[in-house]
């Protein structure tokens, strides 16, 4: 008799989820792909940051240790010192000096980076640790069909004695269309900018900053949902996690962490958690740990989303 009930319930239960399902298709092909809500979005990308471990001593990278003199000299290849990227039918000149020390508009890499370690220009290729070239991107393997690649000195067989960035201009306008087409798809614009040298202007200064990223020591941030730094209910802009492994999750997340307000060339910057790891590691050496952040705020966001 039990069992007799168990089974009708089911039934009926079954039939309910087919209807809401039916339901659900109606309204999909109603009203198109719904957009990308909060609730999706942000607890699946949200992640806490990584410093890769150091080969000497098995704690975190300091590149305080690793650059000497808390120092990165950096050399820049004939072929990045201006670069020219084509966006959009048009063309776009680059100073690879302007994007790091900034200029009279636009505030330098380094400075997003809160300065956590000296930066000097030298024209001396055999006293730079960190190399900036330009080049395209490779045909496969890694860094195939990025905008650029980092790494730091002291990492790969055998140990890199110097760090590097490499940009690779032509993958900008693949990407550029990438963005148009999610645009379309969710209904907004996540970037805001007029003209498109703006959103040019801002795809590269979040490429570099995200590169220097690498050349600190960071690895691409991690899934860690109790890691959630603070709620969205502070009344104050925040910044998603700028190591997050793909531009266009860490676009979504900075829009979507602000009550959907477009994402603008100031915005970015680390996240007070990354600066944190940061910090821990040269002081430390220690990897950055959860318990430090607000576990609670990140509770409120899980469940109310
Ligand atoms: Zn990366």
């Amino acid at each position: 008799m039990a069992h007799g009930v168990t089974t009708l319930a089911t039934l009926k239960l079954t039939k309910e989820i087919k209807m809401f399902l039916y339901r659900m298709l109606f309204y999909l092909f109603m009203f198109g792909v719904p957009s990308v809500s909060l609730a999706y979005d942000v607890p699946s990308s949200y992640r806490f940051p990584y410093m890769m471990q150091d080969p000497d001593t098995g704690q975190a990278y300091r590149a305080s240790y690793h650059y000497s003199g808390n120092t990165i000299n950096y050399f820049v290849e004939p072929s990045a010192q201006h670069f020219d990227v084509e966006f959009n039918g048009r063309r776009y000149p680059f100073s690879t000096r302007d994007l790091l020390e900034g200029d009279s508009v636009t505030q330098g890499v380094l400075s997003r980076w809160n300065n956590v370690i000296r930066l000097r220009r030298t024209n001396n290729m055999s006293e730079a640790n960190l190399v900036i070239r330009s080049s395209r991107a490779p045909a496969a393997g890694p860094g195939a069909g990025a905008l650029a690649i980092g790494t730091s000195l002291g990492y790969g067989t055998p140990r890199a004695s110097r760090a590097l960035i490499e940009i690779h201009p032509e993958q900008f306008e693949p990407m550029r269309q990438r963005l148009e087409t999610l645009e379309q798809i969710n209904r907004y614009r996540f970037i805001d900018y007029e003209e498109d040298y703006q959103l040019l202007n801002t795809l590269m200064l979040y490429t570099i900053t995200h590169e220097f990223g690498h050349v600190l020591g960071f690895s691409h941030s991690r899934m860690a949902h109790s890691c959630i730094e603070q709620s969205s209910i502070l009344n104050q802009r925040q910044n998603a996690p700028l190591m997050i492994g793909d531009l266009t999750d860490y676009f979504l997340v900075q829009y979507h962490l602000n009550n959907d307000t477009a994402v603008s060339i100031e915005d970015i910057r680390p996240s007070r958690t990354e600066l944190a790891a940061y910090q821990s590691a040269n002081q430390n050496g220690n990897q950055f740990e959860c318990g430090t952040v607000n576990r609670a705020a990140g509770m409120v966001l899980r469940s109310e989303f």
